[in-house]
């Protein structure tokens, strides 16, 4: 159905890492390192909220974690349990009210939640909550879950979230705090991942934590227990840990672009080392594209597992010729082409001694637009390489994602309008090769039928509403309220619905 999206319409923009932490005196310190561990989930606002024991604690902003959180700022968020939400988002939606966790005074109680993924069904659910007078404060899909169970009849939060989840559909793993509880879940298809931790403390009970990235966890010294199941709500509590499962038995959809591309390689993603999996796709890449040369070069970071899968395969040389200056955001998300393409060149240099005169084997995990590859390869000729092979550890990304990861619309997407031979023509490449789908999933062990490859394939596992094409998603240029970081918890908005109800 992603076909009949109008195509300036045809994606929901949004990529998240979520964070929660029961249980522990230093939950906001925690939860802002679990958050600097996920960084690369989004970079554009980051938020912490605690549970103060009498009121919510929430300090967010636009920026990166570690220039958002200070000493000051970390100890305005007291309490033993927090979430955090880490957030990147396209120009329109890049507003600071937008931010999470998003937080309110709900008929349950004061809640906050942090999400990660994108609902499909998220228009109809906001014009029919909205058309029952639901008042939204933000543009972003994440608010629906709030105002479901706002108007849920149960009283109980778990209750009043299986209601709300009973409703939505799509992409989402959800943390919550709530009055002394923490609470996760995950959609039924597990799209996106999340995974539950514990933190030993001496003398006292394990507080309980729960990442997008099990990355989070190493940093903090907690030890990865296992993911939350697709269609599982877990609750911690002074009681302990409980389970419950609201949907079962329906086909899983790991995303497998998180392997490729988006969650670190010191992750384990979906139960797998996101690492071995590139290492897969690398080798896999060998058997499936090889090509005489002297050297296999990869575009740092994200090439060089597969980088080196390819090494190990074919018996080339690993070699790094391209250097990255760390001190660069993702050059993806700079906004503006203009700048892009000169974020490229601040981004990667190459290293001479490593190419000079060499054939080179040049290895990235996807191409989008087409544009980094294109001043890659240029770059690597300037410094002297005789032949360049691009070769891609995954497929050609030919379709938008409506799960959660950003990608440019279709028109954007350079396989989708380009054939092989002028994509390699466009970049400026002697061969271009990608791994094929299945060789992929061959690469991976898993079947494309438990696994959402939609960016690869156009087969999107969760079938897509469409909305009306005179709506815009969510309004996003009425004025707003600054939702300064400041702002003193209390003063957060009751959740409101208005006279029609
Ligand atoms: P492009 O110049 O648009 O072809 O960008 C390709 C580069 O973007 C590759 O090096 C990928 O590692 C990276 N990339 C792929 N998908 C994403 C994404 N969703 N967000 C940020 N970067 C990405």
């Amino acid at each position: 159905m992603a076909g009949a999206f109008r195509e300036e319409q045809d994606k929901f923009r949004d990529e998240c890492g979520v964070f929660g932490i029961f249980g522990h005196a230093d939950a906001a310190n925690l939860t802002y390192l679990g958050l600097y561990a996920m960084q690369h989930r989004g970079q554009e606002s980051a938020g912490i909220v605690t549970w103060t024991g009498q009121r919510m604690a929430v300090e967010k902003q636009m920026g990166y974690v570690a220039d958002i959180f200070d000493e000051g700022r970390l100890a305005r968020l007291p309490g033993h349990s927090a979430i955090g939400h880490v957030r990147y988002s396209t120009t329109g939606e890049s507003r600071l009210e937008n931010a999470q966790p998003i937080v309110y005074n709900t008929n349950k109680g004061p809640l906050a939640i942090a999400h990660n993924g994108n609902l499909v069904n998220a228009v109809e659910l906001r014009a029919e909550l909205e058309e029952e007078g639901s008042i939204f404060t933000t543009s972003s899909d994440t608010e629906v879950f709030l105002h479901l169970m706002a108007r849920s009849r149960v009283d109980d939060v778990v209750g009043a979230l299986r209601d709300a989840l009973s409703r939505v559909r799509g992409a989402y793993s959800i943390v919550l705090l709530a009055k002394n509880r923490v609470i996760a879940a995950r959609d039924p298809q597990g799209v996106r991942p999340l995974t539950l931790g514990r933190l030993r403390i001496e003398g006292a009970p394990d507080a309980r934590v729960v990442a997008s990235e099990t990355c989070a966890f190493d940093l903090i010294d907690a030890e990865p227990l296992r993911d939350v199941e697709p269609g599982e709500i877990v609750v911690f509590d002074a009681g302990g840990t409980a389970s419950a499962s609201f949907a079962m038995g329906q086909r899983t959809a790991f995303c497998i672009f998180e392997h490729v591309y988006f969650s670190r390689p010191d992750s384990s993603v979906f139960g797998k080392s996101v690492a071995e999996s590139r290492r897969s796709f690398g080798r896999r890449l060998a058997l499936e594209h090889p090509v005489p040369a002297d050297v296999v070069v990869p575009v740092p970071d994200s090439g060089v597992f597969a980088a080196l899968g390819y090494a190990e395969e074919s018996g080339i040389p690993y070699g790094m010729g391209l250097v990255r200056n760390h001190y660069v955001g993702r050059t993806f998300i700079e906004p503006k082409q203009s700048i892009r393409h000169f974020g490229v060149k601040v981004k990667l240099n190459p290293v001479r001694s490593v190419v000079a005169g060499k054939r080179v084997v040049l290895v990235d995990d996807s191409i989008v637009r087409g544009t980094t590859s294109k001043k890659i390869v240029k770059m690597l000729r300037a410094a002297g390489a005789s032949e360049i092979h691009m070769r891609i550890s995954s497929p050609p990304t030919k379709n938008p994602c409506h799960y959660g990861i950003d990608t440019p619309r279709r028109k954007e997407l350079i396989a989708s309008t380009h054939d092989l031979e002028e994509t390699r023509k466009f970049i400026e490449a002697d061969s271009l090769g990608y791994l094929s789908l299945d060789g992929m999933f061959t690469a991976f062990g898993r079947s494309e039928n438990d696994s959402c490859a939609a960016c690869f394939s156009g087969r999107y596992p969760i079938p897509l509403t469409l909305p009306d094409p005179q709506a815009t998603l969510f309004p996003t240029d009425e004025p707003h309220a600054d939702v300064s970081g400041e702002r003193p918890a209390e003063t957060f908005p009751r959740l409101v619905r208005t006279a029609k109800t």
